[in-house]
């Protein structure tokens, strides 16, 4: 881990250096053609192509050397790791992998295209699909404004192309475009192949946002429609990944396209809370839109993360099982808050019963726990007046460590590691390091409670995000060690 370090940055520096090249590039090319409009926009999307394809790849291969541990199934890094390929599912309906799939379903009067990946990739996935057909694009159909869906929007669109998204797209756009800089850097910590803020290409077809849709659907409303003989639904699906899920449906051939609805796994204990951050979401909402579907039959479920799922009798049960184990988790705490228990009481106390086991390693159980909570009652919990004001406990911990003394703090935490207790190890070393940052032996406790938490998140529930963190959480600590020698 330490010895990838130097590497990286080398690359990042050469990577850096190769854009500056090819957006001069890009930028004189679009003088030359000033008097062109049209070519000069042409050119100016293949320059920008150009672009993205030079930092996916750049950014597939840094973690191609990072080692990244190991990433337990569907991860991000998994993800970005992928080859760009298309997959076919039937003869008119194919896919480009990459982090966000993008699908392309052919007809005789144009195409439709079904999410549009990760910008980064947009040029890889373009080509491989292009390669299937290169017909005009009719419609965009977007089941969500993640940045990982509608990157390659605005290169699909042509003139006559309509977009079709959730009623709510536009407002999400815009909270994610007003927040971006903040989220763009928590992202960063947990995907660690996103090129730095300051380093990322600022191109206009690259930015986030900015993408309006013809044509929008509310929640769980219905719109079909036809294209070369093909029979289209776009529904409103609002829940889990946001208030502005859609979903395509082919009612003839059964096949239902998820986008993110369901994670990037079939079935699995759904994001109803992203620890990323982001708005909290509805699990009821996700109930009634899970109820929606389970009405249409589906026999082919194709998300936009990782495979298909076939056959109609699992598909049933899965799904089944994902809405009655939000509808106990929801009602569990529902319950628990009304016998007067705390959010952390229930984080620990609700647990799925065997029958509604599902994996947890894109959404959590007690993460959700806590999410119905603040969904409900918001932030303040009424258990301390303290809460009401800004001044955290953790501005008292310098002075209390100065009390206490590091001695006995730092052996009261050794006590909590040598019991298992790496939480309360990670609460006593933090207040070592509130009054003496560069404490080495309080960063060694750090790195072995955040390693102990790591084996037991391996070992667990495998959650994506947990791991993320833990593994940046320890990236950071060995850099605190280090500068201290
Ligand atoms: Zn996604």
């Amino acid at each position: 881990m330490n010895s990838a370090r130097p590497n990286a940055n080398r690359q990042r520096g050469g990577i850096a250096r190769v854009l500056l090249v090819v957006i001069a590039l890009a930028l004189a090319a679009g003088l030359y053609l000033a008097g062109n409009e049209d070519a000069g926009r042409g050119l100016k999307k293949q320059a920008q192509l150009k672009t993205m394809e030079v930092i996916g790849e750049a950014a597939a291969r840094r973690m191609g050397q990072g080692g990244g541990g190991a990433a337990s199934h569907g991860s991000a890094v998994d993800l970005i790791r992928r080859p760009i390929e298309v997959r076919r599912i039937a003869d008119n309906i194919h896919y480009a992998t990459g982090v966000g799939n993008t699908v392309m379903i052919t007809t005789a009067q144009g195409n439709l295209v079904f999410d549009t990946g990760l910008v980064l990739q947009v040029a890889q996935q373009m080509k491989a699909l292009q390669a299937v057909s290169d017909a005009p694009v009719r419609y965009i159909v977007l089941s969500h404004s993640h940045a990982d869906h509608i990157g390659g929007a605005k290169f699909w669109a042509g003139e006559d192309t309509q977009i079709i998204a959730h009623e709510d797209f536009e407002e999400e756009q815009r909270y994610l475009t007003e927040l971006e800089p903040y989220q763009y850097a928590r992202n960063r910590i947990l995907f660690p192949w996103m090129p730095a803020w300051e380093e990322r290409p600022d191109l206009e077809m690259m930015r986030y946002g900015g993408v309006v849709p013809d044509i929008t659907v509310g929640d769980w409303e219905r719109h079909a429609f036809t294209l070369g003989g093909i029979e289209f639904e776009v529904i409103g699906t609002p829940g889990a990944e946001g208030a502005d899920n859609a979903v395509l449906w082919l009612p003839r051939e059964k096949i239902l396209f998820s986008g993110d609805f369901f994670g990037p796994q079939f079935p699995q204990f759904p994001n109803i809370f992203t620890m990323r951050g982001e708005k909290v979401r509805k699990p009821v909402e996700y109930i009634r839109s899970l109820d929606l579907l389970l009405e249409l039959q589906p026999e082919v479920i194709v998300p936009s993360h990782l495979e298909p799922t076939r056959g109609a009798a699992e598909i049933r049960a899965g799904m089944v099982k994902i809405r009655d184990a939000v509808r106990y988790v929801h009602d569990q705490t529902v319950a628990g808050m009304n016998a007067g228990k705390s959010v952390y009481q229930l984080m620990r106390e609700i647990t799925l019963p065997p029958e509604l086991d599902l994996v947890q390693n894109h959404g959590r159980v007690d993460w959700a726990v806590r999410s119905i909570w603040d969904y409900y009652m918001g932030w303040f919990r009424f258990e301390s007046t303290t809460e009401l004001y800004p001044v955290p406990v953790r501005d008292i911990y310098a002075d209390l460590a100065g009390v206490a003394g590091n001695e006995a703090l730092l052996t009261l935490a050794r006590t909590y590691l040598n019991e298992g207790a790496a939480v309360k190890t990670l609460h006593v070393v933090e207040v070592v390091l509130a009054g003496d940052p560069g404490n080495s032996s309080a960063l060694g406790l750090r790195r072995r409670a955040l390693e102990m938490l790591l084996q037991a998140a391996r070992a667990g529930l495998r959650n994506d995000y947990e791991i993320y963190w833990l593994q940046a959480r320890l990236a950071d600590t060995d850099a605190r060690l280090e500068g201290g020698r």
